[in-house]
């Protein structure tokens, strides 16, 4: 066959075909039509041709298949899906179309190619009509009554995981007067506009869905705890009041959230969404532009929350504030080096109550702000008594909350506290959050840097639990990362949460910042943390947050964290022995013993892991069958957490598959068949030290 035919049998099969063929150039202008496309639509051949193919378009197709079309297509990639797309005369048609790009002789697009074929509009059981009556036509997003089966869906597996979800329901406030104002297509561009930035702000597996003309709705999956949907609410508000471009006018809006959780404000969707539509209610009520949890109401008709709400507004008039001070610690010299201010409301009917139940609260108000500048007026005013009274020079740790950050007034506030109570500006540190530097980050930076001008530290508090990377947060000129409880709780036996702290470590450092540890609680976390160039810790293991008193008379006796290891001698080598059978722990103790080694005992996985953090051992021999975690187990954990150690298990034959398994991963050295040989295993063990020393 010659070129010539060929083109021509091209051409045949392109005007014969039963599928709608059409080529545009790169702005969707068409180039090209066949035949049945030109049938399809209604249009004869010259009507098309250098007409743009928005001449098909119905409002029936959401605006958003059309964005996710040609950013498809546009960085090179083959779109397909389906459209109801408009005749000539009118009539709506529902067509599957796949559109791909065309290159030229050295790869470059130069048009789009769009294959359709035709489904049957009216065909009540069509996917697309089906997925349509789910899906929100201007966004694309689902719809209420999708969002309602979906959480349907969400409930039942949020109770086979046990864990609870958020619902936030986002509310624009005085949406009629943007739609007054900048008409329908204007008040859209907003609505798509919010959409993209609610895209944004969550993660993956969170759900969006537009409930309402200008209502949307978020599913927070297996997040409840107050202050996360805290954070995640007020994210969104911050997301959503930067200024909206419309037809080249600025325009500025503000929501209100209402906050419903499972298991505990509903059981199910729609006793959800209406605790949901409570809270939005209470926010509005309190002038829009926050967020509210749901409160249940009590008898007498009055919302719980609104009471607190109440009384927070003059809690700082009515002095019931008080400031309670943790010490810092340093890992290096176990001396105090700072303090962190936390505040409590002495409450006088309800008692001291703690952070916790009401900044959540006193943030939505706004009363975090007065809140706010009270801690730091007396915070910094404590320690400059104690200053002169002649105690350790030390720090003062404050916490800003995320609002208080963003006013712009801040660094003025911190320059005449500072100037007023005569603290040297080196001596306070501000402790923020993650989520206050994701908001705005060039402000947040500026924000930052003006503080640091002043001459104040200033530190990462829980860091890890928010979202931001250490690469993000090395933009911020931080002092300090405060690596968040929820890491160090587990370090001695979690590989991850140990790997995460060591790593974070390491990357600080290498950033020039320092690291402490918060919520430390036991020997064994302490001496982990240490081992691991942690450069301070706070927590529980040296002291709570103390009355002002309190806290005098621990630093006037000079407190200091104590190093001392009971069992510490380095130089001689040390061995973990771990056995829950106490005759068989005997037994290596005294083997060993006699043989010169320093000798550690534990009768279990969790047991010997404490050890482990609080002791520098080279060998390690466990029993494999352990009733609460097997040999291989705790071995292979060791692995991860001690990398340098040699590992042996003592095995049953029976066990022998296991074991092997794991000598093949690396995590166990040898194992030693039970009941062993006195000689050989002693042999085994002097082996075992030389490779460590002479690897
Ligand atoms: P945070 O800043 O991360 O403070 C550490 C919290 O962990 C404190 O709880 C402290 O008592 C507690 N903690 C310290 N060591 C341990 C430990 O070893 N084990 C355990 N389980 N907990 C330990 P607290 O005082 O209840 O404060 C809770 C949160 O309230 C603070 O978390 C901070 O986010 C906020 N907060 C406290 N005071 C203020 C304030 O003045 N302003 C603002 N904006 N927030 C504050
Ligand atoms: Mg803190
Ligand atoms: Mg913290």
């Amino acid at each position: 066959m010659t070129a010539d035919s060929d083109s021509s049998l091209y051409r045949q099969i392109v005007e014969n075909t039963s599928f709608g063929l059409l080529l545009t150039d790169l702005d969707g202008n068409i180039l090209y039509a066949n035949p049945r496309q030109c049938e399809a639509s209604g249009y004869a051949v010259d009507e098309l041709i250098g007409r743009n193919t928005r001449l098909f378009r119905s409002e029936k197709t959401p605006i958003e298949l059309y964005r996710q079309l040609w950013a498809t297509i546009a960085a090179g990639g083959i779109w397909h899906g389906e459209m109801i797309n408009r005749r000539k005369n009118g009539d709506l048609v529902n067509e599957y179309i796949r559109i791909s790009p065309v290159r030229d002789g050295e790869g470059g697009i130069v048009g789009y190619l769009a294959i359709k074929e035709e489904h049957f509009a009216r065909d009540a059981n069509s996917e697309l009509a089906g997925r349509l009556s789910t899906m929100d036509a201007l966004t694309g997003l689902p719809n209420r009554d999708s969002l309602l089966s979906q959480l349907g869906e969400i409930i039942s597996n949020s109770h086979a995981s046990r864990r609870g979800f958020a619902l936030l329901l986002i509310d624009i406030d005085r949406f009629h007067r943007l739609n007054e104002k900048l008409g329908q297509i204007g008040a859209d561009h907003i609505l798509l506009e919010i959409v993209s930035r609610l895209a944004e702000g969550i993660r993956a597996d969170d759900l969006a869905a537009r409930v309402g003309g200008d209502e949307f709705a978020l599913v927070l999956r297996s997040i409840n705890a107050e202050t996360l949907c805290a954070e995640m609410a007020s994210r969104v508000v911050n997301a959503l009041a930067k200024p909206f471009h419309v037809d080249g006018q600025d325009c500025q809006l503000t929501v209100s959230i209402g906050i419903a959780r499972y298991p505990t404000d509903g059981r199910n969707a729609e006793s959800l969404l209406r605790t949901a539509y409570v809270a939005l209610e209470d926010s509005k009520r309190a002038g829009g532009g926050q967020y509210c949890f749901y409160v249940r109401k009590n008898g007498s008709g009055t919302n719980g929350g609104n009471d607190l709400t109440n009384e927070l507004r003059d809690v700082v008039l009515s002095n019931q504030l008080r400031l309670h001070f943790q010490p810092q610690l340093s890992l290096l010299s176990g001396e105090i080096v700072g303090v962190e201010a936390l505040v409590r409301w002495q409450h006088p009917e309800r008692g001291l109550i703690p952070p916790n139940a009401f900044i959540p609260i006193a943030e939505e108000s706004g009363v975090i702000i007065a809140i706010g500048e009270w801690v730091l007026a007396e915070a910094c005013r404590q320690m400059k008594a104690w200053h002169d009274a002649g105690l350790a020079q030390i720090r003062i740790a404050v916490n800003l909350s995320a609002r208080h950050f963003h006013l712009a007034t801040l660094p003025d506030t911190v320059a005449d506290v500072l100037a007023s109570t005569g603290l040297a500006a080196r001596f306070l540190e501000l402790e923020l959050t993650e989520s206050a530097m994701m908001h705005d980050a060039a402000k947040a930076v500026r924000t930052v840097d003006r503080l640091k001008q002043l001459g104040v530290r200033i530190s990462l508090d829980d860091f890890g639990t928010g979202y931001s990377s250490l690469a993000y947060l090395s933009r911020f000129a931080i002092d300090r990362l405060k690596v968040d409880q929820s890491f160090i709780r587990d370090i001695t036996s979690n590989p991850v949460n140990a790997s995460i702290t060591t790593a974070t470590i390491a990357m600080a450092h290498k950033l020039a910042k320092v690291v402490i540890a918060e919520g430390v609680e036991t020997e064994a976390q302490m001496h982990f943390l240490r081992r691991h160039d942690c450069d301070e810790m706070q927590g529980f293991l040296f002291s709570k947050a103390l009355p002002a008193d309190e806290l005098e008379i621990v630093l006037r006796k000079g407190h200091r964290l104590n190093f001392d290891l009971a069992t510490a001698n380095s130089d001689q080598p040390a061995l973990l022995l771990v056995d829950d059978e106490p005759s068989i722990l005997n037994a290596l103790r005294r083997l060993f013993r006699r043989a010169g080694y320093r000798v550690l005992t534990a009768n279990g996985g969790a047991e010997a892991l404490e050890l482990l953090a609080v002791n520098p051992v080279q060998i390690i021999i466990s029993d494999q069958r352990m009733p609460e975690m097997s040999g291989v187990e705790f071995l292979s954990r060791v692995k991860d957490l001690y990398p340098q150690t040699v590992r042996m298990v003592l095995s049953g034959y029976s066990e022998l598959s296991a074991v092997t398994d794991a000598i093949n991963r690396g995590a166990i050295w040898k194992y030693i068949n039970k009941p062993w040989d006195d000689d050989a295993l002693l042999q085994e063990v002097r082996n075992a030290f030389h490779m460590i020393r002479s690897p």
